[in-house]
């Protein structure tokens, strides 16, 4: 356990701007320019927020350039940035 402090690692977010430079077509809406990894399978649901079989782009912190939307943030999820408590709740 406690290997959830690595999720703010350089590691972990050069990952994730690999991720999104491979395919940033946002998996809500369906258009180019996801700046932020979602989590398909929540993180609260018992997903490893580092497993990438279980991301996907998704429109977070930029609003998509197509259509207006702040994907993830619709959602309601926060998923671009983790946090570093314990707090299962706070994914709910
Ligand atoms: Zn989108
Ligand atoms: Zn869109």
């Amino acid at each position: 356990m406690g290997g959830r402090k690595d999720l703010t690692s350089y590691a972990y977010r050069k990952r994730r701007a690999a991720f999104l430079a491979e395919s940033d077509v946002c998996h809500l809406c369906g258009h180019p320019g996801a700046d932020v990894v979602d989590h398909i399978t929540p993180v609260a649901s018992g997903a490893d927020p580092r497993d990438t079989d279980n991301w996907a782009p998704a429109h977070g912190v930029k609003r998509c350039p197509t259509c207006g939307r702040n994907c993830n943030g619709e959602k309601g999820a926060t998923t671009a940035a983790p946090r570093l408590n314990t707090s299962r709740d706070w994914y709910a």
